[in-house]
């Protein structure tokens, strides 16, 4: 991953390249970002880049030796700990290198990993994936021994909220005082739910959601959309580079939700208890990841019917089979009900993340919503 693969994220790059030009590498990172942000990616680019024997003023070189073993995961100084399913009864078996090979194909095909993703990869008989405390001796012991290299040694952990209590209270006294020429990096989407000993230990960087501007012009050189289409899956995607890919590589997904908000809506609005039945049946079958987008997919529509009603239509998010519902249907989106509109679904939102009954959850949802459509300005 060189910088110059990473989608956006221009003046992050920019400043990232110039602390490790100017030689302040401190000994602990915390990349924070949204899933599809690319934290992931910059955090191999910055390694890479650190080490790369004949780096220019803005990137790796991708010809050296150091890069090309960066191409494959197998630089030997370039360590990683991710969340894993729990392999037996004996704890001391739990370490990541039990699932390196998978992990390293799972990172060569995405360098945008998704816990979803992952989670497939290992297809676990448990969501429940964690770093157990063995992985924290297995890191003191690999960063205590010399550099293969010759340079700095790098410790990757990704999604470190999912790092138990254990693990962490372990990691604590290496995170504080590594061994020599030792960088941490961790990869994080939430850092409010990492522990504060730890995350009071590493240098913070938030990673933005990815400009639309620069998500269209990478969709365009990369995947050869035309403008119009490339514009669309942007606003569409809101940042979330898979989501994109998604979107492109399944062509009329965004069309599916539009199809299924439409309906919903209609069925919230007549208290057409059939069609909305129909709704929640097509998204209990998709899943809680699924369920969860469309609820931010309706979060992000009814925002924009705002927008729209304030007769900014240029600058609503809206694409074009979008536009012609929201024509009709803004309207009944207003100051009077939108704050208690979002409350509902972000509610909703918390409720299926818990996994309460989904079905429950939506049709309580939509019966609120029916009120809400109906409520006047
Ligand atoms: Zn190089």
């Amino acid at each position: 991953m060189l910088f110059n693969d990473i989608v956006g994220q221009d003046s992050l790059k920019a400043s990232i390249r110039q602390q490790i030009r100017e030689g302040r590498i401190p000994h602990a990172h915390l990349f924070v970002g949204n899933e599809g942000s690319g934290a992931m990616a910059l955090a191999l680019a910055y390694a890479r880049y650190t080490c790369c024997s004949n780096r220019t003023e803005t990137d790796a070189c991708g010809q050296c030796d150091v890069c090309k073993k960066f191409d494959a995961l197998q630089y030997a100084d370039l360590h990683f700990s991710f969340p894993m399913a729990s392999l037996g009864a004996k704890t001391e078996d739990n370490y990541c290198e039990q699932n390196l090979t998978e992990w390293r194909n799972y990172l060569l095909e995405n360098p945008y990993p998704t816990f979803d993703g992952w989670f497939n990869k290992l297809s676990p008989s448990t969501r429940d994936l964690a770093i157990f405390v063995a992985e924290a001796g297995k890191i003191a012991r690999k960063l205590s021994l010399r550099s293969y290299e010759g340079r700095q040694k790098f410790q990757i952990i990704w999604l470190p909220e999912r790092m138990r209590t254990d693990t962490a209270n372990k990691l604590l006294k290496t995170l504080e005082e590594p061994p020599e020429g030792t960088v941490f990096i961790l990869v994080a989407e939430a850092a409010e739910t990492i522990l504060t000993t730890i995350t009071s230990r590493t240098q913070l960087t938030r990673v933005p959601e990815i400009d639309e501007v620069a998500m269209a012009n990478a969709l365009i050189d990369r995947y050869e959309l035309d403008a119009g289409r490339a514009g669309n899956v942007a606003r569409f995607a809101q940042g979330n580079l898979n989501r994109a890919i998604e979107l492109i590589q399944n062509t009329g997904g965004h069309l599916e939700f539009l199809e299924n908000f439409k309906s919903w809506m209609r069925g919230c609005f007549k208290r057409d208890i059939k069609m909305i039945d129909g709704v929640i049946n097509n998204l209990y079958k998709q899943g809680t990841r699924k369920q969860v987008e469309f609820l931010k997919y309706a979060l992000h529509f009814t925002r924009q019917c705002i927008v729209s009603n304030y007769g900014l239509h240029e600058l609503a998010s809206f694409t074009t089979e979008e536009a012609s519902f929201a024509k009709n249907f803004a309207r009944f989106i207003h100051h009077g009900n939108v704050t208690t509109i979002a409350e509902i679904l972000e509610e909703s939102i918390t409720d299926l993340n818990r996994n309460v009954n989904v079905k429950i959850v939506l049709m309580d949802l939509s019966l609120r919503m029916n009120a809400e459509l109906h409520r006047s300005q």
